[in-house]
C-alpha cells in the first residue's frame, strides 16, 4: 500500500479526571484527552475539573499542540436546561476542541450557544449503523464514538460509507448494560451512569437473600453458559489495533475517567507505542512483551476482546470472579522542583546530578524497587537508596502524601509515574 493510499494515523484519545491526570495523559502520548466539568449540574464531583481547571487543561493541550474534549454527555433534566447555555458558552470561550454530547437537547443547546465548538457524539447515544451516522451528521455531529456492541465487520461497513470521523473504544471497562444505559450505580450510591458518574457496581460481589431468611446469602453464580450478568471483563484490543487502523478508524479511545495515574501512564504509553510501531512498519508489527506487562501490572479485570472480535458466544466477555487483578501499585509521581515552572513542561527534570522530587503515594522504604515509567516506553528499575524530606532531613520511611527528594543517576520528567510491587 503506498503512503498516499494509507488511512490516516488514528488519534489516541485518553481519559483524565483531573488536571494532574491531563498532564500525565499528554506526557505519556495521548493526542487528545477527554474530561468532564464540575459545573454542569452545579455540583462538585470527584473526577471532574472546575471551570478554571478546564481552561488550564485547554491551555495545556494547545500549548503542547494536542486537543482537549469536554464531555457533556449526561441526559439532561429540565433544571439542566437553565444552566447548560452558560456552561456551553464557557466551553467555547476557552476553545474546547470538541464537546461530547449524547442527549439531543444538549446537542441543540450546543449548536445555539457554542456554535463554533465541534460536536462529538458519545457512545451513550448507541450508534450502531451507517444510517444513524448519517442522521447525526445531519444534526451537526462531526465525530461519533460507535457503540461498543458492534462487531468488527459492522464497524468496517460503517467506516466505508461514513462521511464523518468514527471513534472506537480500544481499552477499559465495559458495561453489561447497553453502554451506560443502566441505573445500577444511580440506585446504589446516587452516581448515575447516565451522567457519566458510574461507580461500576455491576462488578461488585452480590448474593441473594430470601426475605424470611435474613443472613443467609446465596451467591449469584452460574456455569460457563450462565449469567455472570453483573461482571464484565475489561476490553483490550491491543492485538487488533492493526485491523482497526487498516480500515481507517479515526480515533482510538481509552476508557476510565475515574482511573488513577498508574493506569493512565501504563495504558496510554502502551497504546502510543503500539500505534506508532504499527504505523511505521505494519508488515512486521507484533505485540511487545513489555506492553503486555504494562497492561498486566495495572489494576484490571481479566481482559477480553469484547464484542468487536468475539469469535464465540457473547458470554466470552463475562468474568466469573469479582476481584480485580492487581500486582503493582502507584509508588509516587515525579514532581517539579519547588518554585519551578516545569509542571506543564515535558522536558527532562534533572540531568542526573540534581535532586529528583517525588510525591509519595505508597509507603516507601530504602531498598524498595521502583519502576520509573519513561514516556518513550522504557522502564528504569531503581532500588531506592537514601532519601530526604524537603528540608534535607534524612528519612527512614516515606509516607503517602508527603514529598521526598532523592539523587538519581538517570533523567526523570515532571509527572513521571513510578510504580512498585504491592
Ligand atoms: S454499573 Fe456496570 S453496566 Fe451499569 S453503567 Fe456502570 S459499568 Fe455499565
Amino acid at each position: 500500500m503506498s503512503t498516499k493510499d494509507r488511512p490516516r494515523k488514528p488519534e489516541l484519545l485518553a481519559p483524565a479526571g483531573s488536571l494532574e491526570k491531563c498532564r500525565i495523559a499528554f506526557l505519556y502520548g495521548a493526542d487528545a484527552v477527554y474530561v468532564g466539568g464540575k459545573e454542569y449540574n452545579l455540583r462538585s464531583y470527584a473526577g471532574n475539573l472546575d471551570s478554571g481547571e478546564l481552561a488550564e487543561a485547554c491551555y495545556l493541550a494547545h500549548h503542547l499542540d494536542k486537543k482537549l474534549y469536554v464531555t457533556v454527555n449526561a441526559f439532561a433534566r429540565e433544571l439542566d436546561l437553565e444552566t447548560l447555555p452558560r456552561y456551553l458558552q464557557y466551553l467555547q470561550e476557552i476553545r474546547t476542541d470538541a464537546i461530547i454530547v449524547s442527549d439531543p437537547a444538549v446537542l441543540l443547546l450546543a449548536k445555539r450557544w457554542a456554535p463554533e465548538a465541534p460536536l462529538h457524539l458519545s457512545t451513550q447515544a448507541n450508534t450502531t449503523n451507517s444510517l444513524s451516522v448519517q442522521f447525526w451528521q445531519n444534526q451537526g455531529i462531526c465525530r461519533i464514538n460507535l457503540a461498543r456492541e458492534l462487531t468488527f465487520e459492522e464497524v468496517q461497513e460503517i467506516q466505508k460509507v461514513a462521511a464523518i470521523e468514527l471513534e472506537v473504544f480500544v481499552h477499559g471497562a465495559m458495561c453489561i448494560a447497553y453502554s451506560g444505559r443502566c441505573l445500577l450505580s444511580a440506585f446504589m450510591n446516587g452516581r448515575s451512569a447516565n451522567r457519566g458518574l458510574c461507580t461500576q457496581p455491576c462488578r461488585w460481589s452480590y448474593s441473594l437473600v430470601e426475605e424470611k431468611r435474613p443472613g443467609e446469602y446465596f451467591p449469584i453464580r452460574e456455569d460457563s453458559r450462565g449469567s455472570y450478568i453483573f461482571n464484565s471483563k475489561d476490553l483490550c484490543l491491543l492485538e487488533h489495533l492493526g485491523k482497526l487502523m487498516a480500515i481507517g478508524v479515526h480515533a482510538f479511545k481509552i476508557e476510565g475517567r475515574m482511573k488513577g495515574a498508574l493506569y493512565l501512564a501504563s495504558v496510554i504509553r502502551t497504546y502510543r507505542q503500539a500505534i506508532d510501531r504499527y504505523w511505521e512498519a505494519p508488515e512486521i508489527f507484533e505485540v511487545d512483551r513489555k506492553w503486555r506487562e504494562d497492561l498486566a501490572w495495572v489494576s484490571h479485570r481479566p481482559y477480553t476482546r469484547g464484542l468487536l472480535f468475539s469469535d464465540s458466544a457473547a458470554c466470552q466477555g463475562v468474568e466469573t470472579a469479582t476481584s480485580y487483578v492487581q500486582t503493582h501499585t502507584l509508588a509516587g509521581i515525579v514532581r517539579p522542583a519547588p518554585q519551578s515552572r516545569w509542571e506543564t513542561s515535558l522536558s527532562p527534570h534533572n540531568d542526573g546530578e540534581d535532586w529528583t522530587y517525588i510525591e509519595v503515594r505508597s509507603r516507601l522504604l530504602p531498598g524498595m524497587k521502583l519502576h520509573f515509567l519513561g514516556n518513550d516506553g522504557a522502564t528504569t528499575i531503581h532500588a531506592l537508596g537514601n532519601f530526604q524530606d524537603l528540608s534535607g532531613n534524612p528519612l527512614p520511611v516515606a509516607n503517602p502524601n508527603t514529598w521526598i527528594r532523592v539523587h538519581l543517576t538517570f533523567r526523570t520528567f515532571p509527572n513521571e509515574v513510578i510504580r512498585t510491587r504491592r
